[in-house]
């Protein structure tokens, strides 16, 4: 195999001249003027070695990546009742879809579409004040990545907010169902700051590296969640991270990932690496083209797939 560091090289001068790049997300004003001509990626290996190419540097808005973020910190403060609010099956419908929330009684199919991280988010909320709330998910993410310059992009959490009108109708629908415990002005403010977490490529692989690790954050060696809890996480991420495309991303991909409507993808290789790429074309189904195309290629020249024998 070649070194790790030409492939990702490699990789970020083929995705440079791809010429099929997706379409931004314009719903959301400040994501619709990011050019598409942008492409990051860093992957972290195991011992802690870094390799970084394009603008893997540039920060960018990580959206529904922070649902993996929110939910490792929900778990840890309502522990497996979480479950109980929020189900774990892939929904097969679009990231915004209402459809199923009507027959299934305003339960959530997984933590990873909006509906049901709204619902994490509200449970993040129980004891909190929106800002201390939001400000408890910025230290935690800021603690896994080992880096205090990560911030949350004010702007693009306004925007949502004045453009969010799926995401407040589904809030509603929630709470008509008494699965929202808190006003839907405050958990939705802090659905929408999460969403707005700005970080680079290098930064999120770093934040993902407990989930490469069975639980515990390499950078310090300290457990983050149990060995078990993050194999879960990733189970649902490779179930349910990308959607109505998790099927898709698993046949060419093979990897827990989580994508957001910035266009980035948090990618685990458990036992590996942590893989973070962005390019702000997203396809139809609302996952960055180029990032799930780069991670294709990874995993074809390293082998990497988790179905890929060892
Ligand atoms: N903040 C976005 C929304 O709620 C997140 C969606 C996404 O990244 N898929 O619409």
């Amino acid at each position: 195999m070649d070194s790790l560091a030409a492939i990702v090289a490699d990789i970020a001068a083929e995705m440079a001249a791809a010429p099929d790049r997706g379409a931004v997300a314009d719903y959301i004003p400040p994501l619709a003027t990011v050019p598409l001509s942008h492409f990051g990626m860093a992957v972290v290996e195991a011992d802690g070695t870094c390799h970084v190419a394009g603008d893997a540097d540039q920060t960018f808005s990580i959206q529904s990546i922070s649902k993996v973020f929110a939910l490792t910190l929900a778990l840890g403060a309502v522990g497996d009742q979480l479950w109980r609010r929020v189900g774990r099956e892939p929904s097969g419908s679009a990231f915004n879809s209402i459809v199923q929330l009507e027959t299934e009684r305003g339960v959530p199919r997984n933590p990873f579409i909006n509906a049901g991280a709204i619902v994490v988010s509200d449970m993040l909320l129980a004891g909190y004040a929106p800002r201390e709330a939001i400000g408890e998910i910025l230290r935690f993410v800021r603690a896994l990545a080992n880096d205090d310059a990560i911030f949350i992009d004010e702007a693009v959490a306004l925007a949502e907010a004045g453009s969010g009108f799926r995401n407040i109708a589904l809030a509603n629908y929630i709470r008509a169902f008494g699965n929202l415990h808190h006003p839907v002005e405050r958990t939705l403010g802090v659905y929408f700051h999460q969403c707005a977490l700005a970080m680079t490529c290098r930064q999120l692989a770093h934040a993902g590296r407990y989930l490469m690790a069975g639980g515990i954050n390499p950078a310090t060696g300290r457990s983050v969640v149990s060995a078990q809890r993050a194999r879960r996480i990733n189970a649902v991420m490779m179930t349910c991270g990308h959607y109505d495309g998790s099927g898709e991303f698993a046949y060419r991909v093979g990897l827990p990932g989580k994508s957001g409507v910035g266009g980035g993808i948090l990618a685990i290789a458990p036992g590996k690496a942590s893989i973070a790429v962005w390019s702000p074309g997203l396809n139809a189904r609302g996952n960055s083209q180029l990032g799930t195309l780069a991670l294709e290629r990874l995993v074809q020249r390293t082998g990497w797939s988790v179905f890929d024998p060892d």
